[in-house]
């Protein structure tokens, strides 16, 4: 098990270094990178292999090698926090051991899985690639990196940390934790997120990648990134490189990497409803290009009207547009309040009752279910669709 770092000052502080070795004024990037010798890098990878043998976390996925692990966890780990992701990953893991156990699921299987963890786009698209592993590598997940950057849903950084890891390809990375240390390694000001702080950034991991173990080497990057290196308040003092920082020697790790502008937050309020038949409650899939696109929901969109007897009516028309059913809309059963991207959505949860057909479906058409509530169990529905849920449960 990792070490439990020691706990430390939260502001940055200079006094950590002597006096004699920090450097008088902060350096410019070209500065920056003529100080890159040889030798300061490897420092560098002395030091920080050194610090992960000691820190690394046991994390599940770190446990194997096999490629298919490594890029479920990579998927998962996607704007996603390490401890959110254990227990998903042991449960896909468990239900789909292989690429050919995921080529052959059902996506609704797949997306059950995921359900919770977001961005359910990566779900579909590694079921994707993992049809394409099956057939086209015969169920053997690609050695080179080329390969594996054509898979749906895999982009640069991902391919790198594949076959890094998996295969100790010497592929540079950059994600959002190496990106953070990149800048401040190397004396970056500007917007790390731009096209020109990306080709910088690229080009000094490329620069600092050795030529064998890159995969523990990026995993110690990211560690490190992950662990000490974080947004605010940078653990400097229990650095392993600080003394190669200059990012630390001129006290700037509050502004380096450049703060972000805070995106403008958006109110909006919807309804979903809960249209019961008897004992059973219409469910509908959310379509491609919708929000939660392949995820189940209850009848859901937006809500304007404010009082009794708009809200009704506004209810029943919209069902019946949404869904081609009229019904009757009751109660309201529960507010949710939930936040997806920009938008700060107030959820209206109404109930309503089947009254009859107004448009039938296409033949083949399965964008909608009558479902028992137990039923619902084993569909993939949208988040705040699994807690309305479990509130219509006896
Ligand atoms: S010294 Fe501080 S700013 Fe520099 S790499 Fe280490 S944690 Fe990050």
């Amino acid at each position: 098990m990792a070490r439990v770092l020691k706990d430390v000052k939260r502001t940055p502080n200079r006094r950590a270094i002597p006096r004699s070795k920090q450097s008088t004024a902060f350096p410019s990037l070209a500065a920056a990178k003529r100080g890159r010798t040889k030798a300061w890098k490897q420092d560098f990878h002395r030091r920080l292999l050194a610090w992960y043998a000691v820190h690394r976390r046991d994390l599940p996925w770190r446990a194997t090698s096999d490629p298919y692990a490594i890029w479920v966890s990579e998927i998962m780990l996607q704007q996603t926090q390490v401890a959110t992701v254990i227990p998903y990953f042991a449960r896909f893991l468990s239900a789909f051991p292989d690429v050919r156990a995921l080529a052959e699921a059902r996506e609704q299987d797949v997306l059950r899985l995921w359900e919770g963890l977001g961005y359910y786009r990566r779900a579909r698209q590694m079921h994707k690639a993992a049809r394409i592993i099956a057939e086209e590598h015969q169920g053997n997940f690609p050695r080179e990196f080329d390969h594996v950057r054509k898979l749906p849903g895999i982009g640069r950084y991902t391919a790198a940390a594949i076959v890094s890891i998996a295969f100790d390809t010497p592929a540079a990375i950059l994600e959002a934790n190496t990106a953070r240390l990149f800048a401040r390694l190397s004396a970056f000001r500007d917007d790390t997120a731009g096209p020109e702080g990306r080709r910088v950034l690229w080009q000094f991991a490329e620069e600092l990648l050795p030529d064998r173990d890159a995969g523990t080497f990026n995993q110690a990057l990211m560690e490190l990134g992950s662990l000490v290196c974080s947004p605010r308040a940078p653990q400097c003092e229990d650095c392993p490189v600080h003394m190669l920082c200059p990012t630390f020697q001129g006290g700037l790790q509050e502004s380096i990497p450049a703060p972000k502008a805070k995106p403008q937050m958006e109110a909006v309020r919807e309804a979903s409803v809960v249209v019961w038949r008897r004992s059973k409650v219409l469910v509908r899939k959310r379509e491609a290009g919708e929000r939660w696109a392949g995820m189940w929901d209850f009848p859901r969109f937006p809500l304007t009207a404010r009082r009794q007897p708009a809200v009704d009516l506004e209810l029943a028309a919209k069902i019946e547009e949404l869904v081609g059913i009229v019904a009757e809309p009751g109660d309201l059963i529960t507010t949710i309040k939930h936040g997806v991207t920009r938008f700060r959505i107030t959820l209206e949860c109404y109930a309503a009752q089947y009254v009859s057909t107004k448009r039938r479906r296409p033949r083949g058409d399965e964008s909608l279910m009558w479902l028992d509530l137990d039923q619902l169990a084993e569909v993939p529905l949208s988040t705040s669709a699994r807690k309305l849920s479990r509130l219509l449960l006896p």
